[in-house]
């Protein structure tokens, strides 16, 4: 089989611990398969050089901020493989520019356009490891080498993977995979075997740590195996993220996510005509604020309520937005004591009751739901935030998902 591994910082932090990552590759070698690694910075490394360019200009030039942040992938890249090297294996490093990672020029946030994978596969038919620096390309002209955004390189594992049709695509971390929910919460949390795509991006919450969002949609895009596992306990299997079709047996519930930067907006007593929410909404869009749920009510005398929750981290920006609507209702009000749980699964599609059994969980505990939305494979609740962990709790019990 052709892998692609990827390591990511804390994987890769000390020497030692490339030493440990050298061993977990070296088994993988001896047992018969063909090996790209890709690696990050080591942990702390890319925010030491944001720092230091600092030291001079709140504001660097991009293209110089990706010269010097590169620079922390490419320590690693040559560490591991010299690591490697005194195993007795034969290997070869390579920048992104190397592997073959065309982007876009837009320095700091790249986008990965093509991969050129010449290179890597001559380097593979002679024999070699091969170490990837992660979290870069070069633009598409070969002029000038570029980032692909913070925890970026993911992004590169899933991409070269795809590129390469690599069988695997297994993302090392310091977590052994994707629970039903976080096990800091509820400490009878399962580690799951299978999840699909769509259940993990909605799972965003609880894998955010481990997988970068944007690589998720690229895997689902190019159909990439991705396998979640720990470099700190590399006998454990991990968590296998793929298409819902490899998933035979569909839990209705795959798990239970908790998301507490949300801020409910509540607007009282608006007018009721054609055209306000299109007004309101437009104005948020405009602003680039990710209004998440959106509830309109009757209200009293003709008018309505309207409900919706955007990030807390946006809040400042959607008080400022809201300011030109102030004329439009009686009253607009903001409650950060909130938080949106959520119930993720596939099976939901073709099982009926399952919303039922979550309402039903969240008033035996007395938890008022104040927003619900749903999707196909999505229940959420805005509940207020001192209920969380005993929301969280509760659905897990209801839903059985420590069995
Ligand atoms: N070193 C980069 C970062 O810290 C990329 C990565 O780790 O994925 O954002
Ligand atoms: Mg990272």
């Amino acid at each position: 089989m052709l892998k692609v591994l990827k390591f990511g910082g804390t994987s890769v932090g000390t020497l030692e611990r490339i030493s440990n990552v050298a061993q977990i590759i070296k088994k993988i070698k001896d047992e018969g398969h063909d090996v790209i690694a890709i690696v990050s910075a080591m942990s702390g490394e890319t925010n030491k050089l944001i720092e230091y360019a600092e030291y001079y200009s709140k504001t660097p030039e991009p293209r110089e901020l990706d010269m010097l942040l590169s620079s922390g992938e490419r320590v690693t890249s040559a560490l591991l493989s010299i690591a490697l090297n005194s195993l007795g294996y034969k290997t070869t490093s390579m920048t992104g520019r190397e592997a073959g990672i065309l982007t876009t020029d837009s320095h700091t946030k790249a986008k990965i356009e093509d991969i050129d994978t010449t290179k890597m596969r001559n380097a593979l038919n002679e024999g070699n490891i091969i170490i990837v620096a992660g979290f870069q390309g070069v633009t598409k002209d070969g002029s000038r080498v570029t980032t692909l955004g913070r925890g970026g390189s993911d992004l590169s594992a899933v991409a070269i993977a795809g590129a390469i049709k690599a069988d695997v695509c297994e993302i090392y971390t310091d977590v052994d995979g994707i629970y039903t929910t976080d096990p800091r919460i509820e400490p009878k949390a399962k580690k799951l075997e299978k999840i699909s795509y769509d259940e993990m991006l909605e799972l965003a919450s609880l894998g955010a740590k481990v997988l970068q969002n944007r690589s998720v949609e690229m895997a689902k895009k190019l159909n990439v195996n991705l396998v979640s596992r720990s470099s700190f306990t590399p006998e454990v299997e991990g968590t296998l993220i793929t298409n819902e079709e490899e998933i035979m047996e569909k839990p209705i519930v795959s798990g239970i996510a908790l998301d507490r930067n949300q801020v409910r907006v509540g607007m009282y007593g608006v007018i009721d005509k054609p055209g306000v929410a299109s007004k309101i909404f437009t104005a948020l869009a405009d602003a680039n604020i990710n209004v998440d749920m959106i509830v309109q009510t009757r209200g009293l005398d003709g008018t309505t309520d309207l409900d919706f929750t955007v990030p807390t981290n946006e809040l400042e920006i959607c008080k400022k937005v809201m300011e030109q609507f102030k004329a439009e209702a009686k009253n607009i009000d903001y409650n950060e004591a909130i938080c949106k749980v959520s119930i993720v699964g596939v099976g939901m599609k073709s099982n009926t009751g399952v919303a039922s059994k979550a309402f039903t969980a969240l008033a035996n505990e007395n938890i008022n739901i104040r927003i619900i939305s749903t999707s196909e494979i999505k229940i959420s609740m805005i509940i207020d935030e001192k209920y969380a962990e005993l929301a969280v709790r509760s659905l897990h019990d209801a839903y059985n998902l420590d069995k």
